[in-house]
């Protein structure tokens, strides 16, 4: 038996709780992992939160990602003993999910850890720091190279915390914007050099501002994403990847058609695996072993209902990594 957060429908919706569970609970698959760590993201406050339809079917173990070893493996990529990480593909919404001391997925979803990451600071990336890489490679692949400026949003976040980090350490001319002034000096510490009051961002602006940003990495969406677009600066790019304002985006036609901007999609769920080795690998090359401890804390696993609301609510500062034992 093993320790797992289980989601159970009620008459009113859904009901969270730890539970002592077996094998027998986990779907079938070839690869079973004993799960180290996990982390907390904007999606699992989501689903513990019962909102948005994360959770699919019940009952649900939920934690869209984890970090841990390989105790059996039919899968001839994988042996008992390798260091793995899983983001995504739908782990922790429709299939039993990171919130556990033992999962079971298909050895396709795996990544094994690169050379020099351990399973807790894999899990102090987690699903937000590779996505925030994710939409880096987006920015370079449309041409952004470093020394201009670029503009992260929801900075103190998950996703915007190792963004901010990860352009900083590359050479760009990082600027954060944030609803939490005070978060300022954080923000400052990983590598911003300006910081951009989000209210100046949220209301309806003009079609076209100045250029002001030769890329962006988007992690709010709506009003602000709008925004962010009309300050983009001729041929410059934002990879846009979340919607913890809004998921609606009041823009027009201007900042594509007269200024070449790009607005660039970034998904990390189905992304492909030899895109995701890649990412992996250079997550651990840029970052520096202090950087991840600079944006993250760690929870336990009792700690997640309540972390739920603040995650929502925008509360949460960088990075939360879960022990599940
Ligand atoms: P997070 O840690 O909660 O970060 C979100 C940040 O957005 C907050 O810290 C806050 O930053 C800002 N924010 C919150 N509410 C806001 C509002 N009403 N208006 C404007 N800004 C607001 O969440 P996360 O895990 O980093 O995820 C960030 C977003 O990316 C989420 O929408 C998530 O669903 C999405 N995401 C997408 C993918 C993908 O594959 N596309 C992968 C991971 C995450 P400040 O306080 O600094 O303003």
């Amino acid at each position: 038996t093993f320790r797992a957060l289980v989601a159970r429908k009620t008459e009113g919706g859904q009901a969270v709780a730890l539970e002592t569970i077996t094998e027998a609970d986990l779907p079938a698959a070839d690869v079973t992992v004993d799960v180290e760590f996990s982390s907390f993201n904007y999606k699992d406050g989501l689903a513990l939160k019962g909102q948005s339809r994360i959770l699919r079917t019940f009952p649900m173990v939920p934690g869209i990602d984890f970090a841990g070893t390989v105790r059996t493996s039919d899968n001839p990529a994988f042996a008992p003993g390798d260091k793995v990480v899983l983001t995504g593909w739908g782990v922790g919404e429709s299939w039993s999910g990171g919130f556990a001391e033992r999962a079971r997925v298909k050895g396709e979803w795996l990544v094994k850890l690169p050379e020099g990451l351990t399973t807790h600071q894999a899990m102090a990336i987690g699903t937000a720091g590779l996505t925030a890489m994710l939409c880096v490679d987006a920015l370079e692949r449309y041409g952004i190279t470093p020394g201009g400026d670029v503009l992260v949003t929801g900075a103190a976040g998950g996703v915007g915390s190792v963004a901010v980090r990860l352009l900083s350490r590359l050479g760009y001319k990082v600027s954060a914007l944030t609803g939490r002034r005070s978060e300022e000096d954080f923000l400052k510490s990983i590598g911003a050099c300006e910081i951009v009051d989000r209210d100046t961002y949220a209301a309806a602006g003009k079609p076209l501002a100045s250029e002001r940003w030769h890329g962006a990495v988007d992690t709010v969406g709506g009003q602000i994403l709008a925004n962010v677009l009309a300050s983009t600066a001729y041929g410059g790019a934002v990879a846009a990847c979340g919607l913890a304002a809004a998921t609606d985006l009041p823009t027009t036609v201007f900042p594509f058609i007269l200024r070449n901007v790009a607005l660039l999609g970034v998904d990390s769920v189905n992304c492909p695996t030899a895109r995701r080795a890649r990412a992996w690998a250079r997550l651990s090359d840029v970052l520096e072993p202090n950087d991840l401890d600079q944006v993250t804390r760690d929870v336990g696993l009792d700690d997640l209902p309540r972390l739920a609301d603040d995650i929502i609510a925008g509360r949460v500062r960088g990075r939360t990594v879960v022990r599940t034992r």
